[in-house]
């Protein structure tokens, strides 16, 4: 019996592909763009020097300030540039910081946005921001916020090193992973989701023995395409929103965050999602998928306890406060206590628990 459901598809073009970059002069001319400003994170300068170099005289510059959860103060500063140098579209080459400050600038100009991801975590494909101010990460939706073109070429990826390409997947997985327990999912989100899932699992051990295995990347870059869609189509519960706290509050790095409180978060509601964890066995092959995510992070060499990201003890209180600040839906019931404990196991990097509630 298929559940009731109602889809939204998101708008937006698609171009994926080995070489797809050499289609951003075309891509430009669709949106009829004059003065494109390029951006990055420092020390990204040199790659988006190449995809500048396409656009020719169209190009107006690098701006390499993204930072990751995206400082309203580095914004205000961009947002001087586009002004002066009459931007009038918007060039985001790297990962979900430089993503982020793109989309930032994009909510407050509605100029146009092409994105060409370097990194797995799926900011491409949402109408959703997620901007730092005085240690609060604040979420903010729009259309304006959704990128026009989003370019998938697996080239611009094959710098990434290994076991940053390993936390990034595991982003990726986690859209999956809260997709197939979402209160919205639907028939085609949970195929993008059990798919993308698969995808990323079976290319992260040969990324990880050989970082420019072409094959293997391109299938990590199809899985993450999907499981953006998921983020984009679904929406997100427990795990997400401890990331998002974790990462306002303590300025965690969002990535690894996601890899080690993962499979707590999905053993947690694995109990109120038995169809969701059957897709995911099947998926990763495994019949305990939170033991199965969190064995497969210890294989790539990523943190196991929030401890060694820099949290400290005395900080998991107030996390698990500011966690269970604002309701929001999740399969199992949560509060205060509850988010106390699965930050501490986090905390520790214990094995992945349902944790009696
Ligand atoms: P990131 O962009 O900071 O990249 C992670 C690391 O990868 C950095 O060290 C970066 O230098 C490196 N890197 C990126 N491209 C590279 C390349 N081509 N070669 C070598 N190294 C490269 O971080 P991220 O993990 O991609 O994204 C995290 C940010 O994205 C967070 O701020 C998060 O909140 C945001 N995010 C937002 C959404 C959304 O829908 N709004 C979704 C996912 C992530």
């Amino acid at each position: 019996m298929i559940d009731s459901f109602a889809f939204e598809t998101a708008p937006g073009r698609v171009v994926f592909g080995r070489g797809a970059l050499s289609r951003l002069p075309e891509e430009v001319e669709r949106l009829r763009a004059e003065h494109v400003l390029v951006l990055a994170t420092a020390g990204r300068a040199e790659q988006c020097a190449a995809a500048a170099a396409l656009l020719g005289s169209r190009s107006v510059g690098i701006l390499a300030e993204a930072r990751m959860h995206t400082p309203v103060e580095v914004t205000e500063r961009a947002l001087v540039t586009v002004a002066e140098r009459k931007v009038d579209c918007l060039l985001a080459v790297g990962g979900g910081s430089t993503v982020g400050l793109d989309k930032a600038i994009a909510l407050r100009t509605d100029l146009p946005q092409i994105v060409v991801p370097t990194t797995y975590a799926g900011s491409e494909m949402t109408d959703v921001v997620g901007e730092t101010s005085g240690g609060v990460k604040t979420t903010k939706r729009s259309p304006r916020i959704r990128p026009e073109v989003v370019v998938y070429d697996v080239d611009v990826t094959l710098s990434v090193p290994p076991r940053t390409t390993a936390a990034s997947c595991f982003n990726a997985i986690a859209h999956a992973v809260e997709a197939l327990y979402a209160k919205d999912s639907n028939p085609l989100t949970s195929l993008m989701a059990e798919e993308g899932a698969r995808s990323l699992v079976s290319a992260l051990p040969s990324i990880m023995q050989d970082p420019l295995d072409i094959p293997a990347r391109s299938e990590a870059l199809y899985g993450a395409w999907l499981c953006a869609c998921c983020l984009a189509s679904a929406g997100m519960a427990l795990h997400h929103k401890l990331c998002h706290t974790l990462g306002g509050l303590l300025g965690l790095p969002h990535a690894e965050t996601h890899a080690i409180l993962l499979p707590h978060a999905l053993a947690y509601n694995a109990p109120a999602a038995p169809r969701a964890v059957d897709r995911l066995s099947r998926a990763l092959g495994a019949p305990d998928p939170a033991v199965a995510l969190q064995d497969l992070a210890g294989r790539c060499g990523l943190p196991m306890a929030l401890g060694e990201l820099g949290m400290r003890e005395s900080d998991l209180d107030r996390a698990a406060d500011l966690g269970s600040a604002n309701a929001y839906w999740n399969p199992r019931p949560i509060d205060k206590h509850v988010l106390k404990l699965l930050l501490t196991r986090a905390f520790r990097g214990d094995r992945p628990d349902r944790l009696a509630n």
